[in-house]
């Protein structure tokens, strides 16, 4: 019998190209998203592209701090794993409105921590983020290397990994792998499924997405005089399909009775600045990228790249892709979906 997954937050942007990946892995998905960053159109082309698969792909949207709600499924359906994604992730909304994603990220995942023990399901793949690293003092971030918070939502990582820790020490049953992604971007091959996010974009490459089609007319660069090879800030941006399968790779590792609570990085272990990026999407697109130069984004580290070895070694995974296929990829998506999955009613012909 099939494997059965239950993905918070499956139909965001990291979580529904997992959901994909687990289908045609043969897993069988179970999906609770509140729709609150995300659209069901993304799950309907995920079940589409999964062919036969797609069948196994089932949703519900759910809040996880509706606890009634979470205990009916878990009652109503046995989970062998839960790869928990759902949370909110904009660092400058976290600074204004701390308590919104103190109760949306804490308050969330310890309901479903809750619901997991009394269901008794032990086995977590969570969504940690290389923002744990703060301003790395020394690079390539390896899993040992010092972790602090820079702002609200990086406390909340902080705090779940620390959470995650306690239960673990508390109860050796759990097997709790903590992945701290780097800088995910691009789309599927198929450009049918990709990043959407509301409102102005935080990150880089939706921004330059959007400037592309003619959403936005510039990219502002948040800084120039950085120690780096052009001044502006360097990261380590990674497919976010081989993201995907880093987390196939995961759910594989519980199975080793050698694990516990363990931590490894998502990265492809190489630094690109943010010129680099812009440069290499303008190759791929054909689209001339303007920028205005600006002052230091606050709480910006400087250059952040992972260590992957770890993750090489003992989860048998390595990013396959490069900047250009990433570029590649964002381009393929944005360009056939301009307005992400919902364009504007004005817009729709
Ligand atoms: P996303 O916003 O596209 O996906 C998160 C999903 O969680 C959304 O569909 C949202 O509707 C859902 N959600 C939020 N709060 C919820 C709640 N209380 N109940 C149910 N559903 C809820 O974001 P993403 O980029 O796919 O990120 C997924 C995870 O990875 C997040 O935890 C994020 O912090 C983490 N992460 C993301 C990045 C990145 O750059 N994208 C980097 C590091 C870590
Ligand atoms: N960045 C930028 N303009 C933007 C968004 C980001 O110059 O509109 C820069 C940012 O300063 C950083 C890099 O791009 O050096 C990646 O930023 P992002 O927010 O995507 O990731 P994070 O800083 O969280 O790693």
């Amino acid at each position: 019998m099939a494997s059965t997954v239950l993905v918070t937050g499956g139909a965001g942007y990291i979580g529904s190209h997992t959901v994909l990946q687990l289908l045609l892995g043969g897993y069988k998905a179970v999906v609770v998203d509140n729709l609150d960053n995300s659209s069901q159109i993304s799950l309907k082309r995920v079940q589409e592209l999964a062919g036969d698969h797609g069948s196994n792909l089932v949703f519900h949207k759910i809040d996880l701090r509706d606890k009634p709600a979470l205990e009916k499924l878990f009652a109503s359906e046995k989970f062998d794993s839960v790869i928990h994604f759902a949370g909110l992730k904009a660092v400058g909304e976290s600074v204004q409105k701390p308590l919104l994603y103190y109760d949306n990220n804490l308050i969330g995942t310890i309901t479903l921590l809750e619901v997991m023990v009394a269901h008794g399901c032990k086995n977590l793949v969570f969504s940690s983020s290389a923002t744990v690293y703060g301003w790395p003092k020394v690079v390539p971030c390896t899993e040992e290397s010092p972790i602090s918070a820079m702002n609200p939502y990086g406390r909340t990582k902080l705090f779940i990994e620390e959470i995650c820790r306690d239960i673990y020490q508390s109860d050796k049953s759990w097997k709790i792998i903590l992945l701290r992604y780097f800088n995910p971007v691009g789309a599927h091959s198929s450009g049918y499924i990709g990043e959407d996010p509301r409102g102005i974009p935080n990150n880089l490459m939706p921004f330059v997405q959007q400037v592309a089609v003619g959403r936005r007319p510039a990219l502002t660069v948040f800084g120039t005089d950085y120690g780096t090879k052009d001044g502006t800030g360097v990261r380590d941006y990674i497919h976010v399909v081989d993201l995907a399968d880093g987390h196939i790779a995961a759910l594989k590792k519980l199975s080793d009775p050698s694990v516990g609570c363990e931590v490894y990085n998502l990265g492809t272990g190489k630094g690109t600045s943010v010129l680099e990026m812009v440069s290499s999407f303008e190759k791929v697109s054909g689209k001339k990228i303007p920028l205005e130069m600006a002052d230091r984004r606050p709480g910006d580290a400087e250059i952040v790249y992972a260590s992957t070895e770890k993750a090489e070694r003992e989860l048998n995974w390595k990013a396959k892709y490069g900047i250009d296929e990433m570029c590649r990829d964002q381009w393929n998506w944005a360009s056939k979906n301009p307005y992400g999955y919902e364009p504007p009613a004005a817009l729709e012909k």
